[in-house]
């Protein structure tokens, strides 16, 4: 990576002001459901504490409150955690920015300061530049360790580093060195599984990949649109009839440049989308009949050309997997990658993160992103704003 990390920077005796994505699903009772991504900034602040700076703020956003305080949406669950994970006290703000925060900073005998949530604040959102400058007057060196909000302009993530000499943390050092080598600088065959419910957030990553990629493998809510534009008949099943010639080009684009595109080729499909459906698996779609998962010729299919992969991208789920009933094929998928240990296997974060810890091979997996969104444009060969404003290595 092209970035200066904490590694990069005296943090002795300075105040460190840190964005993370503590982002963590609640319960109706504010207990934290899955603390992953506090457990994933960590090693970071661990670092930073060893190295005896004045003070580490810690900042992150929660939910989408809309610039507006919303009780449930405070950070105080997460302040909580992080004493547990951390063993030792921190002190958590009512607010993130002001005077009542600047005195909390001076005269609280915490090391580790958290703000409270950032969303709180219209600003932060709209990267005001007056917000981010109030940000950065907390303290004297920035890190970013909040992949999963990379993607945004924020006043967190890229206003404030225009203030402040601004590194990055280790999980977005370990991001970009896996998603990034992945799509610059892959071992071949370089195979990419893609699903998920719609072609139209893919399109740019089909884009990006056929130049890239050995192979791509499409399944999921998206594969129909393909098929469609082959002639296929598809039933009930989930199209974007405005996306079919541009599903065709994209086909065209990968033949002409040798990319190996794999569609479903048989289908788990049912009369209606309940879990009491009638079902069965079919080579072809009749008419009144919805697929809602791969079948067992296009697992086998997929299967081989994943057997020989040396790097293997997946984004998006191949069948409906939230549903026991049609998550028969993500499952598959999901088993065969932990079993591949020659092969560098990456998910792309959200839904596909989400399947591999239902089915319990998370840990075979060599990496999987935290951020859902920042992946898929990183994938899609876009510049992140909030890595863009780091400083450049020497
Ligand atoms: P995405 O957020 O684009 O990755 O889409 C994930 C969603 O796609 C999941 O909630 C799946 O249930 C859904 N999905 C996967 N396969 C299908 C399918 N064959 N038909 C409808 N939805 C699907």
């Amino acid at each position: 990576m092209n970035k200066q990390t904490v590694k990069d920077i005296d943090l002795k005796d300075k105040k460190v002001i840190m964005r993370a994505d503590f982002n963590v699903p609640l319960d109706d009772n504010l207990a934290i459901t899955d603390d992953i991504r506090i457990k994933a900034a960590i090693p970071t602040i661990k670092y930073i504490l060893e190295q005896n700076p004045k003070k580490l703020i810690l900042m992150s956003h929660m939910g989408r409150p809309n610039g507006q305080v919303v009780e449930n949406m405070r950070l105080t669950p997460v302040a909580q955690r992080l004493e547990k994970l951390l063993g030792e006290g921190v002190f958590k703000c009512d607010d993130c920015t002001g005077a009542g925060v600047q005195s909390d900073i001076a005269e609280k005998s915490e090391r580790v300061i958290l703000l409270e949530n950032l969303r709180f604040h219209k600003e932060e959102t709209d990267n005001d530049a007056g917000f981010a400058q109030e940000l950065a007057s907390l303290a004297d060196v920035y890190v970013n360790d909040a992949f999963g909000t990379a993607h945004r302009a924020h006043a967190s993530t890229e206003g404030i580093a225009k203030n402040l000499p601004a590194v990055a943390g280790f999980l977005l050092e370990k991001e970009i060195a896996y998603l990034g080598e992945a799509v610059k600088n892959p071992q071949r065959p370089f195979v990419v599984i893609l699903g998920g419910a719609k072609v139209s957030d893919k399109i740019l990553l089909v884009e990006n990949l056929i130049s890239k990629a050995d192979a791509i493998l499409i399944g999921g809510g998206m594969a129909y649109t393909f098929l469609k534009s082959q002639g296929k008949e598809i039933g009930n099943s989930k199209l974007e009839a405005d996306k079919v010639d541009i599903a065709g080009d994209l086909l065209e684009k990968a033949k002409a440049a040798n990319v190996n595109i794999e569609l479903t080729q048989d289908f788990l499909v049912v009369d209606k989308f309940d879990n009491i459906a009638s079902r069965k698996i079919v080579d072809e779609i009749d008419e009144g009949w919805e697929s809602l998962d791969i079948g067992p010729k296009t697992i086998e299919a997929f299967k081989k050309v994943l057997s020989t992969a040396k790097t293997i991208i997946w984004n998006g789920p191949v069948g409906v997997f939230e549903i026991d009933e049609y998550a028969e094929g993500t499952k598959a998928i999901a088993e065969y990658l932990a079993t591949l240990k020659d092969a560098n296997t990456i998910i792309g974060g959200g839904d596909s993160a989400a399947a591999v810890a239902k089915f319990k091979v998370d840990q075979d997996i060599t990496h999987i992103s935290t951020g859902g969104g920042a992946s898929l444009e990183f994938l899609e060969g876009k510049a992140l704003p909030g890595i863009e404003a780091l400083k450049d290595k020497n």
